[in-house]
């Protein structure tokens, strides 16, 4: 198959915190992809800006190092580095103040794209967002692209909207999140809206349950000041669990358009019913050896913030009514892997009979650590001895079908950022959306503060509490299996 990599148009991007972890890690390295990859112009600059006192030549060395340390493949196999290097610049600038404005306006061009990544705390959106007005930086065709934590309740993520749309339009404000940049998210909506097979079985009449599990096998490491005021309800439920629920419960949009697609989205939310306090179960990973517990490694004896919750969850639509989605993510577990699964409803009558057993149509959208689908179908058993049936997975990854570029797919980070220069929101979150997850989380959040509750300890490398198996069992169901 030809790579179909269309160059996007001359941009000048300048990342705040372009010093930062996340600069380093994904932000720059993903960059440089793209740009081995033909995808962005040779003319583009991307310019550095942070705190540190560093020149043009020590944020080169900064990136060449970043890059050898987290580029992949592309650190070794590509021979352009000197050249994506010749396209960097830095300056030192503060947020807060006045220092480095002119600078930076200096190393800026006109007539090309102009997009500004906040990769920098939300208590420095506002400040950046003024500053790039106050000093004629931005104009009506200008980006900014923020990160996570868009807020930490409504109230908090409604004052980070209105700071931001002070100075900038809706249209051009990119919020993050890079669960929607996988290949994976995108192709999930590809199945569901590009073939018939998938759409008319796609409600509580066939599907019996959906599960979406987040898994990690870190602790909170080194980030247990910030986690221990947020918990797992915060980082992934509110953001990434939902951006998936979303994309899997919504209906079809009209066309495949930003604005479509998110009109749709915040409809599943605000569908979202409130959970019963008996469907939600929340842990913390225990010590285990010389491991750290959770509360040693936030440093607070005393915590009640849950590294790990599951929920069972209902929509109040008429797709859905009846079908519960159960979420579940967690830190320190048994592997590291983020998985969606439809389970499809038995077939109404078995002719095979009882001793069959159940045989049920999976489909299991795989996002971490490898992309991949796959559909569970009931065939017969191979050789003789009867009809037997046996559930086997037709891999819908097409890996081999559509040649060496289907595993050689950009990653979340590096996608998206070119979806913000060419200037399309689809896969970015919409303020109301944002404000809609909130809204839903609040009170969740809100009734175990008032109750008390106190997270169950788990086992680290475990599935989690106990009680979350529980609160499918009750069910009659079962969770998948984290595998890696
Ligand atoms: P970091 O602490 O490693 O880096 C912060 C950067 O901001 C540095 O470059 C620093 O110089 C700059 N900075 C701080 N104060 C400044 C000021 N007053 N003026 C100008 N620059 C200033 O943080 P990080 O881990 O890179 O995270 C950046 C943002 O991205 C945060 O909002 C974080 O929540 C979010 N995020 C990070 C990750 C990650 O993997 N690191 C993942 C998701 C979201």
């Amino acid at each position: 198959m030809v790579s179909r990599v269309i160059p996007v148009d001359d941009f000048d991007l300048v990342i705040f915190g372009g010093t930062g972890d996340l600069a380093r890690r994904k932000i720059l390295p993903g960059l440089f992809r793209r740009f081995c990859s033909g995808q962005m112009p040779k003319d583009a600059r991307i310019i550095g800006a942070a705190r540190s006192d560093m020149d043009d030549a020590g944020f080169r060395q900064m990136v060449r190092d970043a890059i050898a340390e987290f580029g992949g493949k592309n650190a070794t196999e590509c021979d352009e580095l000197d050249a994506f290097l010749a396209a960097l610049h830095y300056v030192t600038i503060d947020a807060r103040g006045e220092g480095g404005w002119s600078e930076l306006a200096g190393k800026m061009r006109s007539g090309v794209v102009r997009a500004f990544y906040f990769s920098v705390g939300p208590g420095l959106f506002g400040d950046l967002a003024q500053r790039l007005k106050t000093h004629n930086l931005a104009d009506d065709d200008s980006r900014i692209v923020v990160e996570k934590p868009f807020g930490r309740d409504l109230a908090s993520a409604k004052a980070l909207n209105k700071d931001l749309a002070t100075y900038f339009d809706e249209s051009q404000i990119y919020r993050i999140d890079h669960y929607l940049g996988k290949e994976t998210v995108q192709n999930l909506m590809a199945v569901r809206f590009g073939n018939v097979l998938f759409e008319p079985l796609w409600n509580s009449q066939y599907v019996d349950h959906i599960q979406i599990t987040v898994a990690e096998t870190v602790g909170v490491g080194g980030r247990g000041g910030y986690y221990d005021k947020s918990g797992a309800m915060r980082d992934m439920v509110q953001n990434h669990l939902m951006q998936l629920l979303c994309l899997i419960a919504m209906e079809p949009p009209s066309k495949f358009d930003p604005d479509a697609v998110r009109d749709e989205k915040l409809k599943v939310i605000r569908a979202l019913d409130p959970v019963d306090s008996h469907h939600i179960v929340r842990g913390q990973y225990a010590a285990d050896g010389d491991k750290n517990s959770y509360r040693d490694d936030v440093e607070n004896p005393k915590s009640f913030v849950e590294s790990f919750i599951a929920m069972k969850v209902h929509l109040s639509n008429w797709r859905w009514a009846g079908t519960p989605f159960y979420l579940r993510t967690g830190k320190c577990m048994k592997a590291r892997s983020s998985e969606i699964t439809v389970v499809f409803k038995d077939a109404p009558h078995s002719i095979f009979g009882a001793d069959e057993g159940r045989h049920r149509n999976v489909l299991s959208i795989q996002l971490q650590p490898n992309e991949g689908m796959t559909l569970d179908v009931t065939i017969k058993e191979p050789g003789p001895g009867g009809m037997r049936l046996v559930d086997v997975p037709l891999d819908m990854t097409f890996a081999d079908a559509l040649g060496p570029e289907a595993e050689d797919v950009p990653d979340a980070y590096e996608r998206l950022i070119m979806d913000v220069i060419r200037g399309n929101q689809t896969l970015f979150m919409r303020g109301d959306e944002v404000e809609a997850a909130w809204a839903w989380t609040d009170p969740l959040i809100e009734g175990w503060q008032a109750r008390n509750d106190v997270p169950k300890p788990y086992e680290q490398g475990s599935n989690g509490p106990e009680d979350a198996l529980m609160l499918m069992h009750r069910d009659g169901r079962r969770w998948r299996e984290i595998k890696g």
